[in-house]
Parts: C-alpha cells; structure tokens; sequence
C-alpha cells in the first residue's frame, strides 16, 4: 500500500484547526450568557444615575429611582381590611392601629431593597411577644420581626432583626423604646418551578441600625408560629405587609426598589 507523503501531516494538523474553529463557539454556546466585558472596557454602559437620599434627624429619604411607599402624608399606597389603610397618620409618620388590621400596599413586588424606619413609643411595655410587637412581611408571608428588643428578653428567632421562627440576628443593635430605628433590606423572592415544586430558595440580607443582622439568610418557608416553615408556590409578585399585631407601633420613610430576581 502507498502512503500519502503528506497525510500524517494533515491527520494531525486538522483536528487541531477544528478545534481552533470551534473554541469561539463553545465560548458563545450558551445563549443566555451575557455578553462578557474586558477588563476596564470603557464601551461597557455605566450604571444609571441616581441621586442618593439624604438622612437627618427625621430619617433617611429615598434615592431618585425609588417608589415611595409613605412620604409622610398619607397611606395611599396601602390598603387595609377590603379598603383604606386605617392606621393613623401622623406628623410625618404612621402609627399601627389596634383592631385595624394588618395592612399591606396595592402594588406587588418580587426581589427588592427596602428601607423601613421603625420605633416603639417610650410608653409602650415589651414583654416578650406582647406589648412591642409588628412585623415586615415580604410576599404577604415571609416575615421579618419588628419588636421592641432594647431591654426585653425573647426566643431568639423572634426577637427584632430575626426572620421570625427562623433566623435569629446576628447580633442585638436594637435601640431603646422611644428612639428610631432602620431596617435596609435585600430580598430575593423564590422562585418556583413550573410544577410547584421549589427552584430556588428566597433570602435576606438585612442591616439593622446600619449593623448586618442577616447575611444572605436563606427562607426556609412561609412565617409559621411554632411550627416549621415549608413553602408553597406563589405568584412571583406580592404585596408587602405591615403586621397589626395589637401594639401601637410608629414607621416613617417606606420605600423601595425593585431588584432582578
Ligand atoms: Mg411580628
């Protein structure tokens, strides 16, 4: 048999040039991918410009690209039991009206940040669960505790700054009844598989008082009192709750923006 002369050559060199070929492909295989920048690329986009709010005495305002969920006049993004938000507003504040119910905003939302400033009257009396107590409820179930916590002794996962039955904060920044205090949360909703079943946990990351509190907390279900928390599909937007839970609780400067999941 007579050999090509120039054949071991080919054999070796082609398949070397097929992969050369094919790399950039590979490299764009994934078509939700996206799009890869260099290393201070000055064609990538800069981020939008906003212009940060501004914190004083009477609290911290929102950035420019935020909804203003209370400004310090009303309650009109919220609704209440079928109707109204009945909790009163005051100067510059609104206050959790007993027997009003909890109330919630009309919009709904999915991932966020969110600011919340929060204070229990000087004339209020903590006593574990009962006296001091509201809550930020995400999705109209996932809990953050809002609870007067500087003095009063509670189960951990239930005092302020826990996700309620789930995650007790990292530490206790909690200020005295009488004195303001903020929450600034990242929440990233669940997200549910097209069977119900679960893809990815929520979470949450929450500063208290500018102190981290809950790093990245994964949810481990909707809000349960003394039992596990499991999850149960639901719409990927949902409002977010204030909870009426007796106690005459004051909360100023609400807002938020809306985060990719
Ligand atoms: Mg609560």
């Amino acid at each position: 048999m007579r050999l090509c002369p120039l054949c071991p050559i080919v054999l070796a060199v082609v398949p070397v040039a097929l992969l050369l070929a094919a790399a950039p492909f590979a490299q764009n295989a994934t078509p939700t991918a996206t799009k890869e920048w260099g290393v201070h690329d000055l064609k990538r986009p800069q981020p939008a410009r906003v212009t940060a709010g501004t914190c004083t005495a009477n609290g911290c305002t929102a950035p420019s690209d935020a909804i203003v969920l209370f400004d310090g006049k009303d309650l009109s993004k919220w609704t209440g039991n079928g109707g109204d938000a009945k909790w009163a507003v005051k100067d510059g504040y609104f206050q959790a009206t007993s027997g009003a119910g909890s109330i919630k905003t009309k919009d709904s939302y999915g991932s966020c940040q969110i600011h919340i400033e929060w204070m229990v009257p000087e004339t209020c009396k903590c006593e574990s669960q009962h006296g001091c107590n509201s809550g930020l409820f995400f999705m109209d179930r996932y809990e953050l505790q809002i609870l007067g916590s500087n003095p009063n002794e509670t189960y951990v996962d239930g005092m302020a700054g826990a996700m309620y039955g789930q995650h007790p904060p990292m530490v206790n920044p909690c200020r005295p009844n009488g004195q303001w205090n903020t929450y600034d949360v990242v929440f990233h909703a669940p997200v549910f598989k097209k069977d119900g079943t679960l893809e990815t946990e929520g979470s949450m990351t929450v500063f208290f008082n500018g102190v981290l509190v809950q790093d990245n907390s994964k949810i481990l279900g909707a809000t349960a009192h003394a039992a596990k928390a499991t999850y149960s599909a639901h719409e990927a937007k949902l409002p977010i709750g204030l909870q009426d839970h007796g106690d005459p609780l004051c909360f100023r400067n609400v807002w938020l923006r809306p985060l990719a999941n």
